[in-house]
């Protein structure tokens, strides 16, 4: 089943986690013992899926905006048998209101609202709880932006750098970087 949906966003052009970002991500969560999952952008439900089978006491809410992959991703979880610990939730992340709280937070959606992500939903956030977002690289576009081709990728990369920035100067948060798949960040409390 992940092989296939591996192999379903290729050919559809879904940008999934890279194996060596989830493969990271995977391992965190089970050496830090993390149980409740908050994931904003779910896609078709590829690295919801692949956390909540780190273990079977993890619990993941996911939530997705595009309705077509959303209806993938309820497909997918229905054929690995999670829907009991994966609640994905179809909606605009910056306006859904989520109860409870999270050992880890992940943000993976639109890279123009990092920031939004990261200021609503840290209000969701266990006390040791974790916020962990992908794509600071963005494909190299940041570090190096002679590769910038379009205006809208133009668009995306000053986006990241303010994320950045606003993580940097964060005087509640503390955050690493971390150089594997697309390049991810991890924020803790200070
Ligand atoms: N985490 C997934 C990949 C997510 S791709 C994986 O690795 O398997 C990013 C997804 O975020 C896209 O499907 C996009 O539709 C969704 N997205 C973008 N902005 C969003 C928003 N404001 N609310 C909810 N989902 C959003
Ligand atoms: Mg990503």
């Amino acid at each position: 089943m992940i092989k296939e949906m591996e192999a379903y966003a290729k050919e559809n052009k879904v940008p999934i986690m890279l194996p060596d970002g989830i493969d990271y991500l995977c391992n965190y969560i089970k050496e830090h013992s993390i149980k409740n999952i908050l994931e904003i952008g779910s896609a078709i439900g590829y690295s919801a899926i692949r956390m909540a089978m780190v273990n079977d006491y993890v619990m993941v809410t996911t939530i997705e905006k595009d309705e077509a992959r959303y209806n993938e991703a309820v497909k997918n979880i229905h054929k690995c048998n999670l829907d009991k610990r994966i609640n994905i939730i179809l909606d605009d992340a910056l306006n859904t209101k989520i109860d409870g709280e999270f050992d880890l937070i992940f943000i993976d959606a639109s890279k123009g609202n990092n920031i939004n992500f990261f200021k609503k939903y840290s209000a969701n956030l266990s006390k040791y709880g974790i916020i962990i977002t992908d794509n600071l690289f963005f494909h190299g576009l940041v570090k190096d932006e002679s590769l910038i081709m379009t205006k809208n990728q133009r668009g995306i990369v000053r986006k990241i750098k303010e994320f950045i920035t606003f993580l940097d100067e964060n005087e509640d948060f503390s955050t690493e970087y971390i150089s594997v798949g697309d390049g991810l960040s991890i924020s803790k409390r200070k």
